[in-house]
């Protein structure tokens, strides 16, 4: 077999294990029938480091990130201390997944990779927030499953791919690397939603409506003609 392409090494990569506690689960054979695990860490890591630091400000102080694959309820979850990282992976969403394993494996492993590096803001950054980038890399990554939707609503900040459409929509209209910048604005300080406008000059309350009244935006024109 010709050797497994990787990406550029021009990231410092963290000790990378894997640990399969069921080798006889079904979802464990197609997990490795799907992904080939090198590729797949080392891919997750990347997306996460590439969407959210650059090579001054990509963080070091995670030292390992350990791979369960486990039987389990619900789909994932990161763990571990500030300097060790642990995702548990659950063998009986894979089995579940099992039509699109490669996509969804690799999405939902950037997702819980983004959580063993992100920012936030010592500890006071909203979860919707925190979510919404994880999936804003995933999004970004084109490993988005088939039922996610650009959906308008009351809140920015409820979280996963609801969130991760307006962090795109704010990349897209003010400019890219403004995510990155946001991460980075939450390294060393507390919370607060200023930083939105710090970042496109607009409070992230009108921000929302503005992104809102986009999705409405093919109505309005068929309505106008
Ligand atoms: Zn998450």
């Amino acid at each position: 077999m010709p050797p497994v392409p990787l990406p550029p090494p021009a990231w410092p990569m963290p000790l990378l294990k894997l640990r399969i506690d069921d080798i006889d689960h079904e979802g464990a054979g197609i997990f490795l029938e799907a992904v080939n695990p090198k590729l797949a860490l080392h891919t997750a890591v990347a997306a996460s480091f590439k969407w959210l630091y650059t090579s001054d400000t990509v963080p070091k102080h995670v030292t390992q990130v350990l791979l369960v694959l486990r039987s389990m309820p619900g789909v994932a979850y990161t763990t571990g201390t500030h300097n060790e990282k642990e995702i548990h992976f659950s063998l009986d969403y894979i089995l579940q997944s099992k039509a699109r394993a490669h996509d969804e494996i690799m999405g939902v492993l950037v997702h819980e990779v983004v959580h063993c590096f992100q920012h936030n803001a010592r500890g006071t950054c909203p979860g919707g927030l925190i979510e919404g980038i994880a999936d804003f890399v995933r999004l970004s990554e084109q490993l988005s499953p088939p039922h996610w939707k650009r959906v308008a609503g009351q809140k920015w900040d409820v979280g996963y791919e609801k969130t991760a459409y307006f962090l795109d929509w704010i990349e897209k209209n003010y400019g890219d690397g403004t995510i990155r910048e946001l991460n980075e604005l939450m390294k060393n300080t507390d919370y607060h939603r200023r930083i939105f406008r710090e970042l496109t000059g607009r409070p992230v309350r009108k921000l929302w409506v503005k992104y809102c009244r986009s999705l409405e935006g093919s109505v309005v024109v068929q309505q106008d003609k």
